[in-house]
C-alpha cells in the first residue's frame, strides 16, 4: 500500500468501534422484547379463542335458523301441494301415505326432517318417512308429555320442542286450507348442529394446530433468547473480566480494520489516557492528535508492515494524556491472517510502560550516582558478578593495578582484566583470615613506594565478588607509633612497679615509725602529764619554803631584830631575797603553764576598763623602767569597758612589759598604744630594743624556748613569760603576735575579742 494511500486512510474519519458499550442496553431490551412477545402471542391466541368462539356460536345460530328457515319453506312447500291435490281430485281426495308422500318434496327430508300429516283430530295419517306404527295415534301421545301443542300453527318460525325419544328438535305447523287437518314438520336439533359440529370440529382443529405452532414459536423464541441473554451475559462477564484483567494489567486491546479505517479498542485504553469513554466511535484524527510528535509516526511503521519489510509491529510511543502528560506506551500488533482476499486488519495490544520508563529512568539515575559515588571514595573499589565480569571499578583501582581505560569496561572477563593488570610491587603481605561462611577476605599489603593497602574482599549475596583497597599508611604509621609508645609504656609501667615495690617498702617502714612515733607520743603524754603533775606538787612544796626564806632574808635584811654586825650580812641577805623572789617568779611561772597546760584554768571574766589595768600594770614595771632610764609613753583610744579576765590580762601585759624592759637598753623607749574598731581590742607594746632574730620569732610562745644570746644570757629568765601570755591571750580567744628587728625593737600586738560588758547596775 502507498504511503499516500495510507495517509488518506489515517486522516479520513475513521471511527473506533466500543461493542463493550451495548450490552447493557441489549439486555435491557431482550428482556423487555421477550416479556412483550410472550403477552402479543397470548393476547394474540385469546382473540383467535374468542373470535373463533363467537364465529361457532353464531355459525351455529345461523345453522339452526337456516335449517328452521328450510324446514319452514318444506313445510310450506309439502301444505301447498297437499292443498294443490285437494283442489285436483275433489271428491276423490283422501288424506292418506301416498298423498303425503307424493306432496313432500324429494330432499325435503335432508337432514333427518320429518313430516306428520294429522287428521282433524290431531291423529296421525301418514308420515314422511313413513313410520307405520304412528298411523291413527294422536300426536301428542306420540311426542310424549313434552310434546309442546301451543306451536303457532302457520307461524313463521319453528317452534322447540321435545321428541318422546328425549331429544330436543323444531317442529312448524301448517294449516291445509280446506282439507281437515294439519302438516307437522320436524326437525331434531341434533341433526341441524351436526354439521355445525363438523365445522366447528374443522376450527378447533385448526386452532389447535395454530395455538400449538404459536407456542412451539414463543416457547422457541423464549429458548433462543434465554440462550443469547446467556451467551451475553457470559460474553458481558468474560468482557468485564478481560475489561478487569487489562485495567489491573495497565494494558489495552485494539483492532484496526485498516481498509474500513476502523479500531476497535477496549475501556482499559480510555482509562490508560484519563479520557471518559465517549460513544461507540472515535476518530482517528483524535488519536493521531496524542500521538507525541518526535516518535516515530506509526503510519510508516504499518506501511513497513503491510509491505512485508517488516515481521511485526512492536513500538514504543508516547500518547497525551488527558491531564496533559504524555504516557508511554508499547504496542505490539500483526496482520490478522485470514481469508487471501479478506481486508488487513492489525490486531494487537497496548501496554502502559510509563512506570517502567520511570524506574529506567531512576534507575539509570541511581547507577550514575552509585558511580560517581564510587569514583569519590577514596579507596580503590571493583565490583565482579557471578560469572567474574567487570561490574563497576572506579579510577583508583585503575591507578592500583595500572589498567589501560579499554579493560575497564563492565562486562570484561576477570582474566582479561587480571591479565592486563601490572600488579603492585608488594614488599609485605600480611594476609588476614577468610572467612568460610562469606567468603569474605581481609589482607594488606605495602607497596614499594612504603604505602600500606588493606584489601577487603567479600562475596555479594548474588554470587559476585567486591574488593576495597584502602589506604592505611597514616594507621599504620600510627599503629607504629602506638606500639614504640607501647613499648616506652611497658618500661614505664615496670619503672613504676619498682617504685611503688620501693615506696610500699617505705611506707612500712613509715608505719612502723609512725607505730613508734604513736607509742613515743602516748609515752610524751603521759611523760607530760605527769610532768605537769610533778611540776604542779613540786610548785607547791617549793613554794612554801620559799617564801619562808624571803621574808626571814627581808627581816634580815632591815635588822628587824637588831644589827647583825657586818655590813656583809644585810647585803648577803638582800641577795637571798632578790634570789628566793626570782626562784619563787619562776615557780610561779611553772606553776600557771602547768595548769595551762594541763587544761586547769578556767578565765574570770568581769567588766574591765583597759586603761586603769595598764595604769596598774606601768605602777609594777615603772619603777624598773626608770631604773634603767626608759621612756615609757602612752597612746591609748577609748576603749569602751569589756569583758575580759582581769587578772590574766593583767599578767599578759606584766609579762611583755618586763620583756621589753628587759631587752631594751638604758635610755631606750617603750610605747603603749591601744586601739579599738567595735570588735577587736587590740594593744601593743613598742620597744627599741635589741630585737629578736627572725627565725627565733617562731619559737616564742612555746614553753621554755628562750631566744640565746649574750645579751638575754644576762638578763636571766623561765623563757615561760610569752608562753603563758600567748596561753591567757588564747584562752580570751584572741591573738598575740610578735614582730621584731633585731637591734631595732620588738612589737608585741594583743588582740582581744571585744565581748560587750554587763551592766553591773543594772544586773
Ligand atoms: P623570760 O621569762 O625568760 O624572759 P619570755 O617567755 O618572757 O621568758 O621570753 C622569752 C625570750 O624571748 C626571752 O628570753 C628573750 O630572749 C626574748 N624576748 C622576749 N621579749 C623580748 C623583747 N622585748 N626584746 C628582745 N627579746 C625579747
Amino acid at each position: 500500500m502507498a504511503k499516500a494511500h495510507i495517509k488518506e486512510l489515517f486522516f479520513r474519519d475513521s471511527a473506533l468501534h466500543l461493542p463493550w458499550l451495548g450490552n447493557r442496553k441489549l439486555e435491557i431490551s431482550e428482556r423487555a422484547m421477550r416479556v412483550l412477545i410472550t403477552i402479543l402471542t397470548g393476547l394474540f391466541l385469546l382473540v383467535l379463542a374468542a373470535a373463533l368462539l363467537s364465529q361457532l356460536w353464531l355459525s351455529r345460530a345461523q345453522n339452526l335458523n337456516e335449517e328452521s328457515r328450510l324446514t319452514l319453506v318444506q313445510a310450506e312447500r309439502t301444505a301447498q301441494n297437499i292443498k294443490l291435490n285437494y283442489y285436483e281430485n275433489g271428491l276423490n281426495f283422501i288424506l292418506d301415505q301416498k298423498l303425503l308422500d307424493r306432496a313432500v318434496p324429494a330432499d325435503a327430508t335432508a337432514h333427518s326432517r320429518f313430516f306428520v300429516l294429522l287428521d282433524g283430530k290431531g291423529s296421525v295419517v301418514a308420515s314422511v318417512p313413513p313410520h307405520i306404527e304412528w298411523q291413527n295415534r294422536s300426536i301428542a301421545s306420540l311426542m310424549g308429555s313434552n310434546f309442546v301443542t301451543d306451536a303457532v300453527v302457520n307461524g313463521n318460525e319453528m317452534a322447540p320442542t321435545t321428541l318422546a325419544t328425549g331429544e330436543d328438535a323444531f317442529m312448524a305447523s301448517r294449516d291445509l286450507g280446506k282439507v281437515p287437518g294439519s302438516l307437522v314438520a320436524f326437525q331434531k336439533k341434533d341433526d341441524v348442529l351436526a354439521i355445525w359440529r363438523s365445522g366447528v370440529t374443522k376450527l378447533t382443529s385448526l386452532f389447535t394446530v395454530t395455538f400449538l405452532v404459536l407456542v412451539l414459536l414463543a416457547g422457541a423464541f423464549h429458548w433462543q433468547a434465554g440462550k443469547a441473554f446467556d451467551a451475553d451475559e457470559m460474553l458481558s462477564h468474560a468482557t468485564g473480566r478481560l475489561d478487569m484483567a487489562l485495567d489491573g494489567g495497565e494494558c489495552g486491546l485494539w483492532d484496526w480494520h485498516l481498509q474500513a479505517n476502523k479500531i476497535f479498542w477496549s475501556m482499559s485504553m480510555y482509562s490508560i489516557l484519563g479520557l471518559k469513554p465517549k460513544g461507540d466511535f472515535l476518530s482517528f484524527r483524535e488519536v493521531a492528535a496524542r500521538l507525541h510528535p518526535e516518535d516515530q509516526r506509526i503510519d510508516e511503521l504499518i506501511d513497513q508492515l503491510l509491505k512485508g519489510e517488516r515481521e511485526e509491529f512492536d513500538q514504543e510511543f508516547r500518547m497525551r494524556h488527558h491531564n496533559g502528560h504524555y504516557v508511554w506506551l508499547r504496542a505490539r500488533a500483526a496482520l490478522a491472517s485470514g481469508r487471501e482476499n479478506a481486508e488487513p486488519h492489525l490486531v494487537g495490544i497496548v501496554f502502559d510502560i510509563s512506570r517502567q520508563k520511570n524506574l529506567d529512568k531512576l534507575n539509570s539515575e541511581a547507577e550514575l550516582r552509585l558511580k560517581d559515588a564510587v569514583e569519590n571514595i577514596s579507596e580503590a573499589f571493583v565490583l565482579w558478578d557471578t560469572e567474574s565480569k567487570l561490574v563497576l571499578c572506579n579510577s583508583k583501582y585503575q591507578q592500583f593495578h595500572s589498567l589501560p581505560a579499554s579493560v575497564c569496561q563492565p562486562g570484561t572477563p576477570y582474566s582479561l582484566v587480571a591479565g592486563a593488570s601490572k600488579e603492585p610491587m608488594v614488599q609485605q603481605f600480611v594476609a588476614g583470615e577468610r572467612d568460610l561462611n562469606s567468603g569474605a577476605r581481609s589482607m594488606e599489603v605495602q607497596l614499594a613506594d612504603g604505602r600500606w593497602l588493606q584489601i577487603n574482599e567479600r562475596r555479594t549475596k548474588d554470587g559476585g565478588f567486591v574488593s576495597v583497597g584502602t589506604d592505611i599508611t597514616a594507621l599504620k604509621r600510627q599503629e607504629e607509633h602506638l606500639l614504640e609508645s607501647e613499648r616506652n609504656l611497658m618500661t614505664t609501667v615496670r619503672d613504676l612497679k619498682r617504685q611503688r615495690q620501693l615506696a610500699e617498702e617505705q611506707s612500712q617502714v613509715l608505719a612502723e615509725l609512725a607505730d613508734n612515733y604513736a607509742k613515743e607520743k602516748t609515752r610524751a603524754e603521759s611523760a607530760n602529764r605527769s610532768k605537769s603533775e610533778f611540776l604542779a606538787n613540786m610548785s607547791h612544796e617549793l613554794r612554801t619554803p620559799l617564801n619562808a626564806i624571803i621574808g626571814f632574808s627581808e627581816i634580815m635584811a632591815q635588822q628587824m631584830f637588831g644589827p647583825m654586825g657586818s655590813a656583809k650580812y644585810s647585803e648577803y641577805a638582800s641577795d637571798i631575797r632578790k634570789s628566793g623572789q626570782f626562784l619563787l617568779d619562776v615557780i610561779n611561772d611553772i606553776l600557771d603553764m602547768s595548769k595551762i597546760e594541763a587544761g586547769k584554768v578556767d578565765l574570770e571574766l568581769s567588766n574591765v576598763e583597759l586603761s586603769i589595768v595598764l595604769d596598774e600594770v606601768l605602777r609594777l614595771v615603772g619603777p624598773r623602767a626608770a631604773e634603767s632610764k626608759i621612756l615609757i609613753s602612752r597612746d591609748f583610744a577609748d576603749v569602751p569597758e569589756f569583758k575580759a579576765d582581769r587578772r590574766a590580762l593583767k599578767q599578759v601585759f606584766i609579762n611583755i612589759m618586763s620583756n621589753a624592759i628587759k631587752f631594751t637598753s638604758e635610755g631606750g623607749a617603750i610605747e603603749i598604744k591601744t586601739r579599738f574598731d567595735g570588735d577587736i581590742v587590740r594593744i601593743q607594746m613598742i620597744d627599741n630594743g635589741i630585737g629578736i632574730p627572725m627565725r627565733d620569732i617562731e619559737k616564742l610562745g612555746r614553753p621554755f624556748e628562750q631566744v640565746e644570746n649574750q645579751f638575754t644570757k644576762s638578763r636571766g629568765g623561765s623563757g615561760l613569760g610569752l608562753a603563758i601570755s600567748k596561753s591567757l591571750v588564747d584562752l580570751h580567744g584572741g591573738k598575740l603576735l610578735i614582730t621584731s628587728k633585731v637591734g631595732k625593737g620588738t612589737t608585741v600586738t594583743v588582740d582581744l575579742p571585744f565581748r560587750p560588758a554587763v551592766d553591773v547596775k543594772a544586773a
